[in-house]
């Protein structure tokens, strides 16, 4: 009968490996690829279905069972599928999760199902080399429009340059494999590949936003860089373990978006301003996609003298929007504003996050340089 059938797929979900989805790991999924034997999210099933010669989707409550689908996805399951398809992940890839972008999460499944590239290290090489080149888009810094860029990224000399002719021999940049970021940002820079590079230059912080046209070729570039921060780190922390090192490969940022500030005096104007939170560093910039901070903040921890406060002083004049933030450091106060009381909420958490956790001794180094800045 057809409802015991689905009774019988709904008890699998019972199961330890089939809590989560195969893919992503959010809880509670409620899909299968009945022929690839795993349970899903609805997002991911989705993906699934761009992929028919690979997996078929049902839904385990709507659709109707057959008896041999049952018995397979009883045979197979989350653990079986992990231990067959996820067999050689290399310890940088990037594995996503239910908040990671559509780029991301399709990859993902398209690199374990239909290129198999985690049963086959060889399928690895684009990002397992240590050496890489090709084009992307860059976003030119002044004009705004993308251009075509060669770009190299070598272990061996620890840097990602990039060329503004493809015959040239010297790169307009080499960014340090040391001070590298990368993160995925469709919506900001408006591709659905975008991503946005981040180096240290004189210690401040640079942006490079690119994106390729193919989703392999961009998440290849991006975990092509995961691993040469890897292999960066492994020499740099002798004694540091797989675990330690993945967290530090790449950051996506706590926080981003619009608020107002005054400048130093408290007496100028509140303008309007995009602010980045990357780990430790509060940006802001004029525009969401200049190639420079017009500012940087360092926010330490609440035992060396840094408090976010809920609200402004009451003298304070000029804001145009209502939710006040103030942010104490050792050498002064900075007065933000929020449009809405939700954005000031997240902005509060995302800073006090930060301010609880106590400093790292490279911290102290980094905080040393911040009030070094003319
Ligand atoms: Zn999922």
């Amino acid at each position: 009968m057809a409802e015991e059938r689905r009774k019988a797929v709904l008890q699998l979900l019972q199961r330890p490996g089939n809590a989560r989805c195969a893919d992503c790991g959010a809880p509670d999924p409620d899909w299968a690829s009945y022929t690839l034997g795993v349970f899903i999210c609805l997002s991911c099933s989705g993906i699934h279905r761009n992929i028919p010669h690979v997996s078929k989707v049902k839904s385990v409550r709507l659709d109707t069972w057959e008896d041999v689908q049952v018995e397979f996805m009883a045979s197979r399951g989350n653990a079986i599928a992990r231990a067959t398809f996820e067999s050689k992940v290399p310890p940088f890839y990037y594995r996503p999760s239910a908040s990671d972008c559509q780029l991301l999460r399709e990859q993902w499944i398209r690199a374990k199902y239909e290129r198999q590239e985690f049963a086959h290290p060889e399928r690895q090489e684009p990002y397992s080399a240590g050496y890489r080149e090709g084009f992307l888009w860059k976003r030119g810094r002044d004009n705004g429009q993308f251009l075509s860029r060669k770009f190299v990224l070598t272990e061996r000399e620890g840097a990602l340059k990039y060329f503004n002719r493809s015959d040239a021999k010297e790169p307009k940049a080499v960014m340090k494999i040391e001070h590298l970021n990368a993160t995925f940002q469709p919506a900001k820079i408006g591709h659905p590949h975008g991503l946005q590079v981040t180096y240290l230059k004189d210690n401040s912080t640079r942006n490079v936003f690119v994106y390729h046209e193919d989703g392999k070729e961009m998440v290849d570039w991006f975990n092509a860089l995961r691993a040469a921060r890897f292999h960066y780190l492994q020499v740099a922390f002798p004694g540091a373990s797989d675990a330690d090192l993945v967290p530090k490969l790449s950051r996506n940022y706590l926080q981003e978006g619009y608020m107002e500030k005054t400048g130093p005096k408290q007496t100028e104007g509140f303008r309007k301003r995009w602010f980045t939170m990357d780990d430790r560093r509060l940006m802001y910039f004029k525009d969401p996609l200049d190639a420079f901070a017009r500012g940087e903040v360092f926010i330490g921890s609440r035992e060396s003298g840094y408090t976010v406060l809920d609200g402004l002083p009451p003298s304070t004049q000029g804001h145009h929007w209502p939710h006040g933030i103030t942010i104490v450091t050792p050498e002064r106060r900075f007065l933000l504003a929020c449009e809405t009381e939700l954005e000031q909420r997240a902005w509060m958490e995302a800073l006090r996050k930060v301010v609880d956790r106590p400093m790292l001794p490279q911290e102290y180094a980094v905080e040393a340089h911040f009030k070094h800045k003319p």
